[in-house]
């Protein structure tokens, strides 16, 4: 009985194995077809300055309205387009489309605001980023020191010596750099150190545990990014804000920047810089 109950068990899973991996399928050849169908657009969510409560930057989010699913999370979709050879596609496409409308701001006097951008691990294998970067600031005009390019911490903990070329490069370009997601990727000191990094962006996990019984702890894992970031000349930005009182602690922490549904969620540009 036992064995029929395996077996049984095991035919479960392979549907949902092969389920799966049809669904990816599709949507890889539905996220080709996505560019030029207009589907992908571009949210923008606010940063603000934790001592004057000024926006000083956004950060530009994808997103992708899917004709049949509807909205389709980057969380999804974009280790799909990692895994297909897409993502240089993509991030060409983001990259000119939150370069163009941030330049079309400025120029039209609607905005002060920096821009900051998300780079995936696989764009940073790809030596023609730095190209596609300088790129998008030529066309549009944005001046480089507008621009910070965020890579999460594993992406940059993958290949440590290479990330760093890179990131060198870009920084040659005039980019500001931020480390993204920090906390969640094992990075030690020593290699963090040699990155020309500008920023760094602690992962809204130890935001949200300010609420709840675990405050004791994220506040001193925070007050210890926040000393250690500072002592390495970095900024610090706190992601996730929910509430005024994680804003209040992240102040007294001595955090100079956040973002969160708290202070906007990310939405059309429209709506971030006015018509
Ligand atoms: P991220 O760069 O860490 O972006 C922050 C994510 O947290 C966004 O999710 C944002 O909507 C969400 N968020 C912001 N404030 C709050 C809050 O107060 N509470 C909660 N619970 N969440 C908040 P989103 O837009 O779904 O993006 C997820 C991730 O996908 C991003 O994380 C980024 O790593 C990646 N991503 C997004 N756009 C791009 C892109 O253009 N290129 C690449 N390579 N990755 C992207
Ligand atoms: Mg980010
Ligand atoms: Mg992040
Ligand atoms: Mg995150």
């Amino acid at each position: 009985q036992a064995k029929t109950r395996g077996r049984g068990r095991h035919e479960l899973f392979d549907v949902e194995l092969r389920e799966r991996v049809q669904r990816q399928l599709r949507l890889e050849q539905d996220l080709r077809d996505s560019v030029r169908g207009g589907q992908l657009w571009v949210a923008y969510q606010p940063v603000v300055d934790l001592r004057t409560y000024q926006r000083v930057a956004v950060e530009a989010l994808l997103r992708w309205q899917h004709p049949v699913h509807g909205s389709i999370s980057p969380g999804e979709f974009i280790p799909l387009a990692e895994e297909s050879d897409l993502i240089n596609l993509i991030g060409g496409y983001m990259l000119r489309t939150c370069t163009r409308e941030l330049s079309l701001r400025r120029l039209r006097g609607g905005t002060r605001t920096r821009l900051t951008a998300n780079l995936s691990a696989r764009q940073l294998d790809d030596e023609s980023l730095v190209d596609a970067v300088d790129d998008a600031l030529r066309t549009t005009g944005l001046p480089p020191s507008e621009l910070c390019l965020e890579i999460t911490e594993s992406a940059l903990m993958r290949e440590p010596e290479k990330a760093a070329e890179i990131l060198t490069a870009l920084r040659n370009l005039g980019v500001r750099l931020a480390i993204d997601d920090f906390g969640t990727g094992y990075s030690s000191l020593a290699q963090l150190w040699k990155l020309p990094l500008d920023t760094l962006k602690i992962d809204r996990s130890f935001v949200a545990g300010l609420d709840g019984p675990g405050n004791p702890d994220a506040e001193a894992i925070i007050k210890g990014i926040v000393t250690m970031a500072h002592s390495m000349g970095l900024t610090v930005i706190a992601e996730g804000t929910e509430n005024e009182r994680q804003v209040a602690i992240l102040r007294g922490l001595g955090c100079d920047q956040a973002q969160g549904f708290h202070f906007g969620r990310p939405a059309p540009a429209e709506q971030v810089f006015g018509e």
